[in-house]
Order: C-alpha cells, then sequence, then structure tokens
C-alpha cells in the first residue's frame, strides 16, 4: 500500500493519509463528481471541471459515466504504456481514463456476457470522434488476438481515415467535423478476441458537396487529392492542383487549414484504401477520360438532362429547357447524389472487409452532436432530432438501469425530477401529427407541393404547441424575430429557427426531404432498438472553448453544456440513493487491510467480511446498505480519491 498514516477523521472516519494528498485534492478536484460534497451547486461542478481540465486531468467520473473535456491539445496519456496500465484495473484505483471505460466495458462483456455499447456525445468539436478512435485503438491493440486477426486490426484501424477523408471537413466549430453518424459494432468471439465490425451510417451532410459557408471547406478528400495526388494521377482526372479553380471548392475561401496536412492527409487514405483491399482500379481511374466518362455516361446525354426537363401536358411529352438557376440546381443534385453513394458504397466496402461474426458486441457510437448555426435547414432539423433521441434514451437508460439496480438490491429508491424531452421527440415523429408526418403529407401532396405550404401545414396542426413556434402570434399579430419562412423548435439543448426555403443548392424540405426525414427517422428507430437491447456506457464529451485553443475554459459556454448534457441531473440520480456500490467480492479485496480482521484474508462468507470490515471502518447504519451482491454507501471508503491521485 502506497498510504504513510492512518488517521480517525473529525467525522469519526477512518482516513488514509498520504501527504500532501488534501492538498492535492483541493487542487485538482475530485476524480468522481460523486464525491462533491456540494453535488448539488452546478457552480461546485463546474469548479471540479476547471481546476481538473487546468492541471490536465480531462477525465472525471460520474459513475460509469466518464466526463471527457477537449484538451486541445496532445497530452502523452494514450501510449501503450497507458494500456497496459489500464488492463484488468478497477474505476477508482487509478486516474480516470478513457482506456479504464474501454477495458470496463470489455470485461463486463466477457463476463456477463451481454453486448455492450458505448455512447459518445457531446457537441461538435467536443471531442467525441477522438474518443471513439481511442476506444478503438484500445480493443484492437490490448485484446488477445491470433495471428490471423492481424489484418482485421489493420483494417479495424485503417477505416478510420477513409471515413474522415469522405466524411469529414473543416466546419467554423472543427477543423475535422465529422459531418456523418456513425455506429459501429465490434464483434468478439468468445474468448475476448476481435474477430470483426460492421458499420453503419448516417444521413451524411450531402448539401457541403456544392456549397460552403464562408471558413468552411467541402470534404477533406477534395484537397487531399489536389495537394497529395501525382502530376500524372491530376493530369488523368483533368484536374488543376489549385482548389480555388473549382465553383464547389471555392464558396468557403478555405483551402487551407493550418492544423491539416493534406498531403499527408492524401498519403495515409491511399495507403488505408489498400490495406482494406480496395483495388488499384477503385482507388484512382487510370486511363485520361473527360469528366463524363468518369461518371460512365454518355456526355451529351447528361448535358441534356441537365439542362431540361420533362414535361406532360394533355397526354404529350415535352421538353422544355431549363433556366441558368435550374439547370444550376440539377447539377448539384446530381453532385450530391453521387456523392452519397460514392460514401455508401465505400462503407459497404469497408464492411466487406471487416465481416465475421462473432458471440459477443461492443457498439460504439459517433453521432453528430446538438447543432446551431445562423442558418438551420432540414439536416440541422435531422442533427437536433438525432439528439433528442439520443437524449432519450439517456433518460431512459439511466433511470431504468438505477431503478433496476436498487430493485434487485432491495433499496428503496427517490424519483428525482428530470426535463423528460419525450415531448419534443413527439412532436417531430409522432404518427399523423408530428413534424415529419406532415412533411410527408405535403411532399406528395398532388399539385405544387412547396416549403411555405408545408409551414403553414405546421401552424395550423402544431400552433399552439409548448416547443412549436412560428411569426404568427395567436392574437393574429406577428412575432418579429422569426421570418415568415422559419419556425422554431425548443429542443431539449436550446432554441434553433429552420427556415425552410430551400437554397438552390441545399437540401430544401419539399420535396427535396420526401423519404429522407422517414428513412431517417426508422433508421433512427432501428438505432435505439439495437442500443436498448445492449448494456450502456457514457462518454460525455465537453468542448472548453470556442477558439480551439489549449488552456482556455470559458465557464459559460461550459455550463451550457453541462446545463443540456443533463449532468447536475445525471449526479442527482447517481446520488439519490447510495451513490457507491460495489461488489462484496471487489469490496474486500481492495479495503481488506484496512481491518485487522479482514487481513491478510477473511476466511468467512463475502457479505459477513464486508459488513465486519463496514463497522470497522466506523460507518453508521444509515451510512450503508448490504444489498444481495453489493454494498452500496454513500460515500467511498476513506480518502482513497485524493490519495490515490496523489500518488500518481
Ligand atoms: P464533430 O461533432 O464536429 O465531429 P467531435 O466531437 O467529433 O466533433 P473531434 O473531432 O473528436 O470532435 O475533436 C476536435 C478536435 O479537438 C480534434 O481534431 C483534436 O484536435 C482535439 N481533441 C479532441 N479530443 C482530444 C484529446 N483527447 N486529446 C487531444 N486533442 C483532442
Ligand atoms: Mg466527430
Amino acid at each position: 500500500m502506497r498510504y504513510q498514516a492512518r488517521e480517525v477523521g473529525v467525522d469519526g472516519r477512518v482516513r488514509l493519509v498520504l501527504e500532501g494528498a488534501l492538498t492535492a485534492r483541493d487542487r485538482v478536484g475530485v476524480q468522481d463528481f460523486v464525491l462533491l460534497e456540494n453535488f448539488n451547486s452546478e457552480a461546485a461542478f463546474i469548479e471540479n471541471l476547471r481546476r481538473r481540465f487546468t492541471e490536465n486531468l480531462i477525465y472525471t467520473y460520474m459513475g460509469s459515466v466518464l466526463v471527457s473535456v477537449n484538451p486541445y491539445k496532445d497530452l502523452e496519456i494514450y501510449s501503450p504504456q497507458h494500456m497496459e496500465r489500464y488492463r484488468g484495473v478497477s474505476y477508482y484505483e487509478i486516474s480516470p481514463h478513457i482506456y479504464a471505460l474501454s477495458d470496463n466495458t470489455y470485461r463486463a462483456m466477457k463476463t456477463s456476457r451481454r453486448d455492450q455499447c458505448i455512447l459518445i456525445s457531446g457537441e461538435s468539436g467536443a471531442g467525441k470522434t477522438e474518443a471513439s478512435k481511442k476506444i478503438l485503438l484500445y480493443y484492437a491493440v490490448s485484446c488477445p488476438a491470433h495471428q490471423r486477426m492481424a489484418s482485421l486490426r489493420d483494417c479495424l484501424l485503417q477505416s478510420t481515415p477513409v471515413l474522415e477523408a469522405f466524411g469529414n471537413a473543416k466546419t467554423l466549430r472543427n477543423d475535422n467535423s465529422s459531418r456523418f453518424g456513425k455506429y459501429m459494432d465490434i464483434q468478439f468471439d468468445f474468448r475476448g478476441v476481435p474477430v470483426g465490425a460492421h458499420i453503419l451510417n448516417y444521413l451524411l451532410e450531402k448539401s457541403r458537396v456544392v456549397h460552403q459557408n464562408h471558413g468552411e471547406r467541402n470534404y477533406h478528400v477534395f484537397y487531399q487529392l489536389l495537394e497529395g495526388g501525382t502530376e500524372e494521377q491530376l493530369l488523368h482526372l483533368h484536374l488543376d492542383r489549385n482548389p480555388q479553380k473549382y465553383l464547389y471548392l471555392v464558396k468557403g475561401n478555405c483551402p487551407r487549414v493550418s492544423s491539416m496536412n493534406d498531403k499527408n492527409g492524401w498519403k495515409a487514405l491511399v495507403k488505408a484504401l489498400s490495406v482494406i483491399g480496395f483495388t488499384e482500379g477503385e482507388v484512382q481511374v487510370g486511363n485520361p477520360l473527360t469528366r463524363t466518362h468518369l461518371l460512365g455516361v454518355d456526355g451529351a446525354a447528361l448535358t441534356e438532362a441537365l439542362t431540361h426537363k420533362k414535361l406532360t401536358a394533355n397526354g404529350e411529352e415535352m421538353i422544355s429547357p431549363l433556366t441558368f438557376e435550374q439547370a444550376g440546381a440539377a447539377r448539384d443534385a446530381l453532385a450530391q447524389a453521387v456523392y452519397g453513394r460514392t460514401f455508401t458504397w465505400l462503407v459497404e466496402k469497408i464492411n466487406q472487409s471487416l465481416a465475421l461474426d462473432g458471440s459477443s458486441v461492443i457498439g460504439l457510437l459517433d453521432i453528430y452532436g446538438f447543432e446551431v448555426f445562423q442558418h438551420n435547414s432540414f439536416e440541422q432539423f435531422c442533427i437536433n432530432y438525432c439528439s433528442e433521441k439520443l437524449q432519450q434514451l439517456f433518460i431512459e437508460l439511466t433511470l431504468r438501469s438505477e431503478q433496476e439496480e436498487y430493485e434487485t438490491e432491495g433499496v428503496a429508491w427517490e424519483p428525482v425530477q428530470y426535463f423528460d424531452n419525450k415531448v419534443i421527440c413527439d412532436l417531430i415523429e409522432e404518427k399523423h401529427k408530428g413534424i415529419i408526418s406532415i412533411l410527408d403529407e405535403e411532399c406528395v401532396r398532388p399539385g405544387e407541393a412547396c416549403d411555405l405550404s408545408f409551414l403553414e401545414k405546421l401552424e395550423d396542426t402544431l400552433g399552439g404547441h409548448a416547443h412549436f413556434v412560428t411569426h404568427k402570434l395567436a392574437n393574429g399579430k406577428t412575432r418579429r424575430v422569426l421570418g415568415r419562412e422559419e419556425f422554431r423548435l425548443l429542443h431539449y439543448a436550446g432554441e434553433v429557427n429552420y427556415t425552410v426555403t430551400g437554397h438552390s443548392s441545399s437540401v430544401t424540405w419539399c420535396p427535396g426531404a420526401l423519404q429522407a426525414a422517414t428513412q431517417f427517422k426508422n433508421s433512427l428507430t432501428k438505432l435505439m432498438e439495437t442500443l436498448m437491447s445492449k448494456e450502456p456506457s457514457y462518454v460525455r464529451c465537453i468542448k472548453p472553448n470556442d477558439a480551439k485553443q489549449p488552456g482556455r475554459f470559458d465557464e459559460v459556454l461550459v455550463r451550457h453544456q453541462v446545463k443540456y448534457l443533463g449532468l447536475m441531473e445525471n449526479l442527482r440520480v447517481r446520488r439519490a440513493g447510495f451513490a457507491y456500490r460495489r461488489h462484496f467480492e471487489a469490496f474486500l479485496q481492495r479495503y481488506k487491510p484496512l481491518c485487522p480482521e479482514t487481513w491478510p484474508v477473511w476466511q468467512g462468507e463475502l457479505a459477513e467480511g464486508v459488513s465486519t470490515l463496514v463497522q470497522y471502518l466506523g460507518y453508521k447504519p444509515e451510512e450503508y446498505k448490504m444489498g444481495r451482491y453489493l454494498v452500496l454507501s454513500e460515500y467511498p471508503v476513506p480518502e482513497e480519491i485524493g490519495v490515490i491521485q496523489a500518488a500518481w
């Protein structure tokens, strides 16, 4: 043991003190929010996060939830030695870490034989993708493997650069923002060896292919190709190295990003594609071709299709030319569709390289967080809807599992007040009267369905709903803060104004969204079912500042995230009963040196040993409960946390 002294505190508890431990605790905060003395205080919560962030301690637990603050700098805490340190170690024994969560999830899968999932949430730039990469790396590197699996491991790790090249882009919020949602199942065999994987992708932001806001870029792959492709390749593809020459790359006026090296990105992409097993022909087009040949279509036919439309009048077909704007929109729609399909094809190819079923699964979800821009369109609507669904899942699973545990252990449960966002989920997805249903009906209505009539229908059906607002007031007057083409949703995470009129280049609501919304809704429903069938762990990511800079902790920004991630409510739920639970065996193993009767070996029943130990430590009967398998207490045993951190 590393302790230097044992003392009985003023409260009668035994404390193990290592020199400097208490001051260390003051400095670095507590490693589990459950230990906060004032657990109802948001200020204390944020102060704890800030202290730890200042000390480069970016991870903090809240029971089994891992809260992570983006450091915006490389911390040397992800080496193979660190992986080794976390393997097989229980949560509270060493400093909180994403590897600890990965390892605990893995062990839970092996021992309980229940499928697990890790849900990573947080706003754009909070560190979700980085967290998911660390988890993937942990499983690829530290799980047992046999020779045959080496190629799977490589494919698993190499899938990331491919999907990032095609699915990530620089946005104002994040230089490497994922513009698609990703759920990955990692399959393990009965020995715990990773044997396969499967990726599901969700709603790629296609409007980015043809339009970028100022300061943003198109998908990385375009710049990587122009920067890293050989002269020969570019010549073959009729490409110029300067991205500013392309309509689709020039809109954001941001060809370079200081934190990105497009040349290396290209090299990494080419390597990753070959590891995954893409053939040369699939990676690059070998012959000098015209642009239309690249699509494999006849040039004249394509030009005709992009500049004319077919009308049927009085049973006769007529071809009429499109206006300049209309033809531009047709071209954009084609580009988006081609890109979208390419992305789906890539995911399919990756899945083929990873396909093999195991006996148990760890699912990993890295999906877009809540998003508010100045101009929010159909895509933001889908993203924020997804965020609502995940919040709903979080509420259900956290409360349900807590409740179940109290019930199994026979401990009384006191419900905690929280905002249930089901009302917003219903507003969006309810049959017949939800926004998606109305959108669908409006899109298939005969005649010229349009965005504004869609908005009118929304007003008729949903006007007066507590979470839906338009410019119309109940007294017939107008609300000036909202435009005539806008509606506002009061999401659990904040207000968002959505514009229903799509500009030519982005996905319009109506009829552009025909089926897209329903499809998205169905795929989310399926995802929720998948997640519900598994045992969840959570990583809640927090973004410390908007400047993407290390060392800056913007309290207002953090407070907002703490609020909408529901962290305070989550903490109250944890604290509502007994915050600490340990299995009898683990508890005895860990604390037996503290009591002469249990040290060095306790020979009797586990439960009896735990009782002896707890009583020796001075716990009053109301401060702990013996469940069937667990000992539950209000506090952890002595000041272990501060002590261990100081020793670290
Ligand atoms: P989005 O929703 O836009 O995809 P995200 O939550 O996935 O955002 P990341 O791409 O994971 O955000 O993180 C943004 C950037 O923050 C990273 O590119 C990296 O520079 C930095 N970052 C995040 N997590 C860490 C970490 N643990 N250590 C060092 N840097 C990090
Ligand atoms: Mg991401």
